[in-house]
Order: structure tokens, then C-alpha cells, then sequence
């Protein structure tokens, strides 16, 4: 099964669209998703091109994996909330939303949203949410797998007992 994962950009990967600062662990995190998930997007309300911009400069500080800016997806965002079904996967594909900010979360789908604590000022370099929230997708990803394999067993024919040998 396809596993996709969603990433708000301001307060959960950077500070702000203003300052730019690339929250701690950063580079290994995207780097570890990109290595659990089908696909990565890009979820934000900073428009398209500024957004763009935004990743490849934290790209240049060596804070995300070289070319991912210039590749990585951009969901289109239109209206109040995150609607997931925006990224455009099929209905069997488990989506997930990385995003600090509950109010973006689209009606009826807190099941895909990964909450994080907000990247805001001090600042703090030994900021742990990208580390802890990259674990609980790999985590999904197990968990995926292991549905994976029950649903399988699951629809084997099962064998008949005969009941002589008992
Ligand atoms: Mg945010």
C-alpha cells in the first residue's frame, strides 16, 4: 500500500516564510522520508514559486538533500484547510499531513495529520520534532506493512479440517 506523506513548510520545517530558518535535523529527516514514503509533497500556504525559493536556499546551507527543492511537489492550496484528497492519491493510499497548526487540518481527517510543535521563536537548535515525527512515519510504515500481511492471510482459502485426524 502507498504511503504518501504531506509537509507544511512555515512552523514545522522552517521558522517563517520571512526569516527562513531550517528547524534542526531537517536534511536527515526529508532524507528519511523520502526513503519510507512513495512521495513527498510539499503542502503550503506559501505560494508556489516563494516557496520554491524558500527550500532552495535552505538547499544551499546544506540543510535539505541536494535537488529536492527543484523536484519536490507542490499540492495546490485553495480554500480554508489541507483537503488531502488535493494530493490526488487513490482512496487505498494512506496520506499523512506533517503540519504545526491545527486549524489546517482538513475536516474529518485528523486520522492522517501528524501534529508538531510550531518552529518559533527562541529557536531552539536542540528542537527534537522533526527527529520524533520522522520515527512515527516509519512507524506507519511498519504498521502499513503488517496490514499488508494480515489482509493477505486474511483471503487465503482457508484449509479444511478433516475431522479423522484430530
Ligand atoms: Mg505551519
Amino acid at each position: 500500500m502507498r504511503l504518501v506523506v504531506a509537509l507544511d513548510l512555515e512552523g514545522t520545517l522552517i521558522s517563517n516564510a520571512v526569516s527562513a530558518f531550517p528547524r534542526p535535523g531537517l536534511k536527515q529527516f526529508v532524507e528519511s522520508t523520502l526513503k519510507v514514503a512513495d512521495r513527498v509533497v510539499m503542502f503550503t500556504t506559501v505560494r508556489g514559486e516563494r516557496a520554491r525559493e524558500l527550500l532552495q536556499l535552505i538547499e544551499n546551507e546544506d540543510c535539505l538533500p541536494a535537488g529536492f527543492a527543484a523536484a519536490v511537489e507542490f499540492v495546490p492550496y485553495s480554500g480554508k484547510t489541507k483537503d488531502l484528497s488535493a494530493v490526488g492519491e487513490p482512496a487505498s493510499a494512506t496520506v499523512l499531513l506533517v503540519d504545526d497548526q491545527p486549524s489546517m487540518v482538513h475536516p474529518g481527517q485528523d486520522a492522517n495529520w501528524i501534529p508538531i510543535a510550531e518552529f518559533m521563536p527562541p529557536f531552539e537548535q536542540n528542537d527534537h520534532e522533526l527527529e520524533r515525527v520522522g520515527k512515527i512515519i516509519w512507524e506507519i510504515r511498519d504498521d502499513i506493512k503488517l496490514a499488508g500481511i494480515i489482509n493477505r492471510r486474511a483471503s487465503e482459502t482457508p484449509v479444511p479440517i478433516n475431522l479423522d485426524d484430530l
